[in-house]
């Protein structure tokens, strides 16, 4: 799930300011991301943070994969008109990521960030989600189809004894009554 969008920076996403500084082997995030679809389900984002303030906006951002059980990562529910849960405000508190989370090069991340939502665009979510849910459908049907079986015969045992042995006959109606 993209940890993209801030608070005040949304259509102005190179203007972002949660802060990675490397510290050893880790990054040490701080600040917070918004909209963040699904991040109440989710076990990874892929986010942008800015790991070089000095740079031009677009050159001191970098790409990070992040576990989303990582300590100091709050994730906060927003609530649609509906009533749905979509969205979240997720909130980076002393949160340390790995170096071998980076993707790419350190400070370049802007341009794997514009090039990944190219594959989210695509809809290949939709298609992966639906293949799930087929998985998900067969399954159920491999371990309920035995039992199935075994419900019709007993239906059918129950009826022919209620019959004697025939299945109950329908009663003809004639359209004169
Ligand atoms: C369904 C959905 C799912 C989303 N999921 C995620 C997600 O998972 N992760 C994530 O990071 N983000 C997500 N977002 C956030 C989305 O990427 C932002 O909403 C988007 O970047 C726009 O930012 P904003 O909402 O802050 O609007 P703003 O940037 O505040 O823009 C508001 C309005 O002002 C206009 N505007 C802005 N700047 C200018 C300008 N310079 N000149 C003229 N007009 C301008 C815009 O066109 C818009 O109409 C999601 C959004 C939606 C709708």
């Amino acid at each position: 799930m993209p940890g993209y969008s801030e608070p005040g920076s949304g259509s102005d996403l190179a203007s972002l300011q949660t802060r990675a500084v490397r510290d050893g082997d880790d990054f040490v995030i701080n600040g917070q991301k918004i909209w963040t679809s699904g991040a109440h389900n989710a076990d990874w984002m892929f986010m942008l943070a800015r790991t070089d303030p000095d740079a031009p906006k677009h050159r001191g951002i970098t790409y990070f994969l992040v576990d989303m059980n990582s300590p100091g990562i709050t994730v906060r529910p927003l609530i649609n008109m509906a009533g749905g849960h979509q969205f979240n405000e997720v909130f980076f508190e002393d949160v340390r990521v790995p170096a071998r989370n980076v993707v790419g090069e350190i400070n370049r991340g802007w341009y794997i960030g514009t090039t990944t939502p190219d594959f989210e665009r695509s809809s290949i979510g939709n298609a992966v989600g639906q293949r799930q849910t087929l998985e998900y459908y067969l399954r159920y049907w491999k371990e309920h189809r035995g039992s199935r079986r075994r419900r019709a015969r007993a239906r059918r045992s129950r009826r022919s004894s209620r019959t004697g042995g025939s299945r109950p006959r329908r009663r003809r109606c004639s359209a004169t009554g």
